[in-house]
């Protein structure tokens, strides 16, 4: 069976959905079935907030303040149930939510959604990817085609209103000076920009 919550490298996750609209040509989902402490991260289907809930019942969560959605699937592809369950999180556990996201939210759901996370998400790393929408194509291949970068931008500028701590991350399989780019466009949004190692 999958599992809907499991540890790695001291912080303690959230895997409620495999969906996501994008094949990332770093995706950690091409290396194995599964992460740290889970076996397999391949849902059979979306998991109901019930359970969801029930597997929060059943963890132990006193070492960890902090969980954060990400798994193998972009939480935002399942949008009411992150929402309901970090809120469950929250009140049980008094945890602080991190979401790691592509930014897609709002094509994802066909609406504006950043406002929907104030309250519930304290923190957010949205993947920044590439400097331009072409770049981006190349490293993401999202089915979202050209409307895909400019609506990361917008979620991103939307998410500075409501969320606490908001920051990009990009992968280092772009150029040294696609890096340096995103550098200036994180830097103009008031944003930080984290580069991360390619895990391969
Ligand atoms: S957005 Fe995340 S889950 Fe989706 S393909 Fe890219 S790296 Fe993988």
């Amino acid at each position: 069976m999958a599992d809907i919550i499991y540890t790695y490298a001291s912080s303690a996750y959230m895997n409620i959905t495999n969906k996501c609209p994008c094949a990332c040509i770093f995706c950690i989902r091409s290396n194995g079935d599964g992460l740290g402490s889970a076996e397999s991260l391949w849902l059979k289907g979306d998991p109901t907030i019930d359970e969801i809930k029930a597997e929060i019942d059943k963890f132990d969560f006193s070492e960890y303040d902090e969980v954060v959605f990400c798994g193998y699937g972009e939480p935002t592809q399942a949008l009411d149930n992150l929402i309901e369950s970090a809120k469950y999180l929250k009140e049980k556990h008094k945890l602080k939510i991190r979401l790691n996201s592509n930014g897609l939210s709002d094509l994802i759901n066909g609406k504006p959604t950043a406002h929907l996370l104030e309250g519930v998400v304290d923190s957010i790393s949205i993947s920044l990817n590439a400097p331009d929408g072409e770049a981006y194509q190349r490293v993401t291949r999202s089915k979202f085609g050209a409307e895909a970068y400019p609506a990361l931008l917008k979620f991103a500028e939307d998410c500075k209103k409501y969320i606490p701590k908001v920051k990009f991350t990009v992968v280092d399989v772009i150029s040294e000076e696609e890096i340096a780019e995103c550098k200036k466009i994180a830097e103009k949004m008031g944003i930080p920009l984290r580069v991360r190692k390619w895990i391969k």
